[in-house]
């Protein structure tokens, strides 16, 4: 699995992940919601640079012009709800795209430790298609493992990207050993630390409640 951390290099990502990341500036959800999708451009567009392109002409009020365009056989996946805002980002420049859904959540167990379950899924075919997951918050990798496996009950991808803005080192090491070799992680920043409800920290919180509001 190849890792592409994006913020390595600065740019005016920066300030996207600033914004999403500062506890007082993260309470203006529109705001929140925005930057997020603001990540999925910038990862959209870093992604898009590695695709296979073709020469296509196009014709404009005045002549005809060759130009390349990007394959174009691509589902994208996201984990509800928190994927929400990050899966628009991505379609605003993938905007051809087929789409899939599928809501994973922890049901935590008496003694703390929990179950990733799968319900809601509804997705096209992916055989031989090129996959997008998108996972804001990469933590344990566990549901983002859980999803791919219920998404091959829909086919086998030809390849995958997985798109995030914040990703934990120990979640990219889990998904190193499930997901398959030809798999690419587009990740805003990592971060080295989880603590012990499996949030990342720093991190920036409760992706979900962030965008949308606390849940009971
Ligand atoms: N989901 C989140 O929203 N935040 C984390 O830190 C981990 C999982």
């Amino acid at each position: 699995m190849q890792v592409k951390h994006i913020a390595q290099t600065s740019s005016i990502l920066n300030k996207f992940m600033m914004e999403i990341r500062d506890k007082n500036i993260q309470k203006d959800s529109m705001r929140f919601r925005r930057n997020l999708e603001r990540v999925g451009e910038v990862l959209s567009y870093e992604m898009s640079k590695t695709m296979k392109f073709s020469e296509q002409t196009v014709k404009t009020s005045l002549g005809v012009k060759k130009i390349l365009l990007h394959e174009n056989d691509i589902v994208l996946c996201s984990i509800l709800r928190a994927g929400l805002p990050l899966h628009r980002g991505i379609l605003n420049y993938f905007d051809n795209v087929e789409n899939a859904f599928i809501s994973a959540y922890r049901k935590v167990k008496k003694d703390g430790s929990f179950t990733i379950e799968v319900e809601y899924f509804a997705s096209p075919r992916i055989d031989n298609k090129v996959l997008f997951l998108a996972d804001p918050m990469l933590a344990t990798g566990r549901s983002l493992v859980s999803t791919y496996r219920a998404l091959l009950s829909h086919g086998k991808p030809r390849e995958m990207h997985i798109f995030s803005v914040i990703a934990s080192t120990q979640g990219i090491e889990y998904i190193k050993k499930y997901l398959p070799e030809n798999t690419t992680l587009w990740v805003a920043d990592i971060d080295d630390e989880m603590n012990s409800k499996d949030y990342i920290v720093p991190g920036l919180g409760d992706a979900g409640d962030l965008s949308f509001g606390t849940k009971i």
